[in-house]
Order: C-alpha cells, then sequence, then structure tokens
C-alpha cells in the first residue's frame, strides 16, 4: 500500500492581540524640585496616568502656567490641548505595544507610519516559518466555498515555503555556519509566503502618532484586519489614558464593522 503523506496542521487566526508592555511613570522627585528651583509653588494635577501628567507639565512649561491652574483638571487641560492644536505637546507621551495575530500585509501597510513611531517586527530570515500561522480574512472564513480555496491556496504555499527551505539548505552545505546557512536558506524560501502569513511586531509611539495612527487606520475607508485592529488599539488606550483617547467614539458601519472618529483630528 502507498504511504500517504498527512497534511501539516494548519494554524489559522483571525484576532490581533495587543499587549500593552509599557507605559510612563513621572519622578514625582524630580518634578517637586524642578517646581521648587522656579518658585512655581506645589501644583499638583488630578491625574495618576504618567502619560496624561507628564503632558499637562510639558504644556505647563510653555507658560509657566503652574500656580493658579484653570479648573477642570487634567481632562479639560488636554482636552483644551486638542481643541487648540497643540498636538507637539502630545508627543511627550509613549506607550509600548507588542502585536500579535496580524498579517505581512497589515504590518505592511503599519510600518508606513513613520513620525513618532519604532517597530521591531519578526524576522522571516531568522526564524523558521515552516509552522507558522495565517490570518484569514473574516469575509471568507465566513463562506465555506471561499475558505476552502484560501486553506488549499495557503497549505500548498507552506508546503512550497517548507520543500524550498529544505532544498536550499542542501544547497548551501558547503558553508560550516548553520545559523547563516539557515538564514540563507530562509530568505530565499520566504518569497514564496502569503501576505497572509502571522507575524508579531513591537510597537513603541507617542500619543501624537497614535492619535494619527487611530483617525487613519480606524477609518471606514481603511483596510478591515488593520481597521479592526486600530479598534482594538483605541479600546486599550482608552482604559489606559481616558484624558487623552476619550474624545474618540466608535460608529457602526452601514457594511458592518465599526469605525474610530473624533472632532480633533490630527492635532
Ligand atoms: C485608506 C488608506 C488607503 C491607502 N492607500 C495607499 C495606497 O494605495 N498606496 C500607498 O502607497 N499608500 C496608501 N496608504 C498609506 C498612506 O499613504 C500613508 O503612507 C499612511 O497612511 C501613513 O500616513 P502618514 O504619512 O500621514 O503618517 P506618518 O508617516 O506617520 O506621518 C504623519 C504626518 O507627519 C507629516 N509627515 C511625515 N513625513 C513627512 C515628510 N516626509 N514630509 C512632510 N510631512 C511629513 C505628515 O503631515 C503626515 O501626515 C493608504 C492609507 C489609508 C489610510
Amino acid at each position: 500500500m502507498a504511504e500517504v503523506e498527512s497534511e501539516p496542521v494548519l494554524h489559522i487566526v483571525n484576532q490581533p492581540k495587543v499587549y500593552l508592555l509599557g507605559r510612563q511613570v513621572i519622578d514625582e522627585e524630580a518634578l517637586a524640585e524642578f517646581l521648587a528651583d522656579h518658585d512655581a509653588g506645589h501644583w499638583a494635577t488630578d491625574t495618576e496616568i504618567g502619560a496624561e501628567k507628564l503632558i499637562e507639565t510639558a504644556g505647563r512649561l510653555c507658560y509657566m502656567s503652574f500656580q493658579r491652574p484653570r479648573p477642570g483638571g487634567n481632562k479639560a487641560y488636554i482636552g483644551h490641548l486638542l481643541a487648540v492644536g497643540h498636538g507637539s505637546v502630545l508627543e511627550h507621551a509613549v506607550f509600548n505595544l507588542l502585536i500579535t495575530g496580524v498579517s505581512r500585509s497589515l504590518t505592511h501597510e503599519l510600518v508606513r507610519h513613520r513620525a513618532g513611531f519604532g517597530f521591531s517586527q519578526l524576522s522571516q530570515r531568522f526564524v523558521d516559518e515552516s509552522e507558522c500561522s495565517f490570518v484569514e480574512p473574516t469575509v471568507i472564513a465566513s463562506d465555506p466555498e471561499l475558505h476552502r480555496i484560501w486553506v488549499e491556496a495557503v497549505q500548498a504555499r507552506q508546503a512550497a515555503y517548507c520543500a524550498l527551505a529544505d532544498g536550499l539548505v542542501e544547497k548551501y552545505r558547503h558553508i560550516d555556519d548553520k545559523t547563516l546557512r539557515r538564514k540563507m536558506a530562509r530568505e530565499a524560501a520566504r518569497s514564496v509566503l502569503p501576505n497572509a502569513t502571522e507575524t508579531k511586531i513591537f510597537v513603541t509611539a507617542n500619543a501624537r502618532a497614535l492619535r494619527h495612527f487611530l483617525e487613519m487606520r480606524g477609518d471606514a475607508a481603511a483596510d478591515v484586519e488593520i481597521r479592526r485592529l486600530a479598534l482594538a488599539v483605541y479600546k486599550l488606550l482608552e482604559r489606559e489614558a481616558p484624558n487623552l483617547f476619550g474624545d474618540y467614539r466608535l460608529v457602526d458601519l452601514p457594511e458592518g464593522g465599526q469605525a474610530v472618529v473624533t472632532e480633533h483630528r490630527k492635532v
């Protein structure tokens, strides 16, 4: 009887996951020392969120307005910055996000955001992708026939990747350095992997840049997958720093899903 080769298991991902790994803290002693050095009184604000407090401190420094703050606290202060478009002050707040469960096509769009962003992404040259996951668009996953076509296509590409990686390692057997040999094999073999290949990316961005990202990628016109990521990032940041991101709201779209809107675009 002929031996039947078992198909490798296909790992399919449907949702992005966002981990907030880093947030800022303010050094209260240094702030108190600065205020004392400059006869600026005992200014205190009403937020416990480092990002929000740093922004208010930076904004108040511009006019040395620590002594007689207007009522309304940090929410009103940041609200005013958003209303008048003093966006540069928002650059002092930085968040570190680790994002998984997204496709290479999504990250190709994400890394187009240049101003105020830093990226570190999983390397397809160093990391073996023979058992990687793939991100299936929801519209395809919900249709049995389209899902079947998608699975067949992705499985074929993954099988080709594995065969090419094995063949290339063999072709490069004269190279003694095992890490270099594998890297050279994987960098060529990855050329057949699809846009749907799952990736992981570490993103550091300031609040001004993140707001611009939410507006561009949370918009109704954005690609469905990156809009879903933008919504997840928005929900996380809104919980984390409501005075900074609380002006956004979600609206239902006629074709399903939601978009992020605000009256303070691109501050
Ligand atoms: C719905 C949608 C469709 C898209 N379609 C395409 C497409 O078909 N093809 C394509 O290539 N891209 C496309 N993009 C990507 C888009 O063109 C931008 O590259 C991406 O959204 C990043 O926006 P940005 O440049 O404003 O952001 P950032 O790079 O983060 O820049 C933020 C802001 O800083 C300023 N800035 C940054 N760099 C400079 C600079 N060098 N000079 C002057 N000002 C600067 C600008 O005001 C800019 O808006 C699309 C984006 C969306 C949301």
